[in-house]
């Protein structure tokens, strides 16, 4: 049935997604590589791909229950989870609620100030241009989303981070922020793509290290720890 992989469609960074013999549905493969600054740093995490199909599957059920459509269908094996077949909206979308990464670095601000009440950032998603941090005006003049999207991919941001936040504070962990995907699937906006360590700002509650991609991001070590810590966390 459905679980027969097909053709795969496309090959990002992190993920394959196969075609199924449901036209409705693909799966997606979680890869162990890892890229960062816009693919000039490669690398390997070793079982990456299955902490972040098991993690994504955690925080896409929770976020479900708490009333956002996704993509989730299904967890299929340890790399592969089945998902609803989406045309994804080409806007990265970052929920910020502690200073960090880029933010930090444009603004010239310190690293580890709350940022109250959360922010929410756009940046379009195009590698040849290094994904540019945009305004709504340029999502209209990309024709990338219509106003009314726009303001219900801020809604959905923001709820999916009062759901996230107190996840993981019950389990130790602070949500520094994180990037979320869209797609548009039979007329409505539903959340696609994956929420992982790859897509999110982690830091431990107590020591505030990292237990996310900034441990390959700035060569910290213990990268394999951080994501096995992780996924013991969420899903333990
Ligand atoms: N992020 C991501 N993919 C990207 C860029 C950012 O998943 O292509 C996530 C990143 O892991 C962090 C958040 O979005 O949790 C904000 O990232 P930031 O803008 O600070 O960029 P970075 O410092 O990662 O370049």
């Amino acid at each position: 049935m459905t679980l027969m992989k097909g053709t795969m469609l496309y090959e990002g960074k992190a993920k394959k997604i196969f075609e199924t013999v449901d036209p409705d549905r693909v799966i997606q493969y979680f890869k162990d590589d890892a890229t960062a600054f816009n693919a000039q740093k490669k690398g390997t995490i070793v079982e990456k791909g299955i902490v972040n199909n098991k993690v994504s599957e955690r925080l896409f059920r929770l976020l479900e229950e708490g009333g956002v459509p996704t993509h989730f269908v299904e967890r299929l094996n340890d790399r592969e989870m089945l998902t609803k077949k989406v045309r994804i909206v080409p806007i990265e979308v970052v929920v910020r609620n502690i200073i960090a990464g880029s933010l930090a670095k444009r603004l010239g601000l310190k690293e580890g100030e709350a940022i109250a009440p959360p922010i929410v950032e756009f940046y379009y998603k195009n590698d040849a241009l290094g994904d540019p941090l945009i305004t709504e005006e340029h999502i209209r003049l990309l024709n990338l989303a219509d106003p009314g999207m726009v303001g219900q991919i801020k809604d959905l941001a923001l709820k999916i981070n009062r759901l996230l936040t107190p996840f993981f504070q019950e389990r130790t962990m602070i949500l520094v922020d994180f990037k979320l995907e869209f797609g548009r699937h039979k007329g409505s906006l539903i959340l696609a793509d994956e929420i992982s360590p790859d897509t999110c700002r982690f830091w431990d509650q107590k020591t505030k290290e990292s237990m996310d991609k900034d441990r390959f991001r700035k060569d910290l070590g213990k990268i394999e720890e951080a994501y096995q810590e992780v996924l013991k966390r969420v899903c333990g």
